[in-house]
């Protein structure tokens, strides 16, 4: 019933898709593939975990209205195989979509304590255990909950936005968390690296002079973070490991928390925390203005507002890595080091960052699939792409929507030529009516007479042969010039076909 009404309504939105992607005009793939997730895709996003083992004749209907849609965004013909659409358009197949909305569920309710949405699944786990469902196919929330269950979480009561005093209002945090130098925003563009070295040390001696300096620095390989803090002046170090598989930003706060807590042990009045990550001191001033952002961000925000009360003067300073500044060359070897030999230390992640490993797994299961899947269908897009994307080539490109649309389809291995409307029953002969050979991709890249003029330019433009192996490795790289000039010239080959 229910799956039947998402299908119904989001028929309205397919036929405005239709209108919206013409064949030779229409929105631009990248805006048209952002329509389809906030319109159709959200649709079908809702409590759609809850309903994953119905019926697969009734799956099917929206793994439909999700392929409908990618054909419309991306001008695929309609053999294409969908997991070639999947990958080019990097949406995830429905049934990988609900782990992952599932998994969130599972976390956002974990998160908060007491849960009584929590202590339902837990108690649904327990029913699952009977005879009845050991040949059946579980709930894909007790599935979820077997697969993610060991991972533990920050719970609260509330969000820690609301854990925090209105002292933010009265400190000027600008004056605390300095992201930038503004020296080098300015002459970034004209220096080398040694140039931003001298203005930097310049920068930190004379802005910080009589302030006690410690450099901080995080480290992530594989599933493993690493993290250490160098205090100069005393000479001591600290290097710490989690084998937590949380984002880098999470592992650079927990970093300065350390260091805050090193701090606390220490005495003077001074003190500057040395930090190459942008983002991290970036995301503790957003966390200040009301946003909802890790837990151990509010934990620095509350160190520093105690450092505040007792008159302790505390500063985080960005610096740029990698520029050779003695003390983050220093740091960034011992986080690199603490992935191996650190202190492990116990840290709890938060709903987010426990999102941000499933998300990989879910990447994973992905991948799986489009393998599994390559295996017998869409070869020939296999080797122009071997592996997903994590985000759609054409996103920050200029190009105009028919080439976009040209590349898709000649990526995919399939367009709209004789050979195509004939296995249709549209043509009566799948040759080309110019050449009278079948007229497929390869015809059109490389046989063609329409377009052998452009085919000639071509030739002389490359370095080197212009062959069936060489188009597939150009439009490995979509964004090219070299395919550019192939997509003009399968374009004016189609043109002359009209
Ligand atoms: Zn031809």
């Amino acid at each position: 019933m229910h799956i039947n009404s998402v299908v119904e309504k989001t028929q309205k939105f397919i036929n405005l898709f239709k209108i919206l992607a013409g064949l030779n005009w229409g929105i631009h793939p990248k805006h048209l593939r952002r329509l389809y997730i906030s319109i159709i895709r959200s649709r079908m996003d809702y409590a759609c975990f809850l309903y994953d083992n119905a019926a697969k004749t009734h799956l099917i209907n929206l793994d439909r209205v999700q392929n409908m849609a990618m054909r419309l965004i991306g001008g695929f013909v309609k053999s294409t195989a969908i997991h070639v659409m999947e990958s080019e358009l990097c949406l995830v197949p429905l049934h990988i979509r609900r782990v992952y909305l599932g998994s969130k569920f599972l976390f956002k309710s974990k998160a908060f304590s007491p849960s009584p949405v929590y202590t339902n699944i837990v108690e649904l786990n327990a029913n699952c255990q009977n005879y009845y469902w050991r040949s059946k196919k579980l709930p894909l929330l007790i599935t979820i909950y077997r697969t993610f269950n060991s991972y533990n979480i920050h719970s609260s009561s509330k969000p820690e936005m609301y854990n925090l005093d209105t002292w933010v209002n009265y400190i000027d945090l600008d004056s605390v968390i300095m992201h930038d130098i503004p020296a080098i925003v300015k002459s970034k563009k004209k220096c080398d690296t040694k140039d931003i070295k001298v203005i930097c040390s310049q920068f930190i001696n004379d802005k910080y002079d009589n302030y006690h300096k410690i450099f901080t620095d995080a480290s992530k390989k594989n599933e493993d973070e690493g993290i250490a803090f160098f205090d100069p002046q005393i000479g001591s170090s600290i290097k710490l490991k989690l084998n937590l598989n949380i984002p880098i930003m999470s592992a650079e706060l927990i970093a300065i928390a350390e260091c805050l807590s090193y701090i606390k042990s220490l005495g003077g009045k001074n003190f500057v925390i040395l930090s190459d990550s942008k983002s991290a001191l970036q995301h503790i001033k957003r966390c200040s203005w009301g946003y909802n952002g890790v837990p151990i961000a509010f934990v620095i925000l509350n160190i520093l507002k105690e450092f505040h009360k007792t008159n302790i003067n505390v500063k985080l300073q960005w610096i740029p890595a990698h520029i050779g500044i003695t003390g983050n060359e220093i740091v960034d070897k011992l986080a690199k080091e603490a992935i191996v030999d650190g202190h492990v230390i116990n840290y709890l992640p938060s709903c987010s960052e426990n999102l941000y490993r499933v998300k990989q797994y879910c990447f994973n299961l992905w991948s799986e699939y489009f393998n599994e899947r390559s295996r017998t269908k869409g070869i020939w897009y296999r080797t122009v792409q071997p592996c997903l994307l994590q985000k759609p080539w054409f996103d920050n490109s200029n190009m105009s929507r028919s080439d976009v649309i040209t590349s898709l389809r000649l990526r995919s291995g399939h367009f709209p030529l004789n050979s195509f409307a004939f296995l249709m029953k549209k043509v009566p002969s799948p040759n080309c009516s110019e050449c009278g050979t079948i007229e497929d991709v390869y015809h059109i890249l490389l046989e063609c007479v329409r377009n052998e003029a452009e085919r000639k330019q071509i030739e002389a433009a490359l370095p080197y042969c212009f062959d069936f192996a060489s188009c597939n490795s150009i439009l490995a790289s979509p964004n090219s010039a070299e395919a550019k000039m192939l997509y003009n010239m399968v374009q004016k080959g189609c043109k002359r076909r009209m």
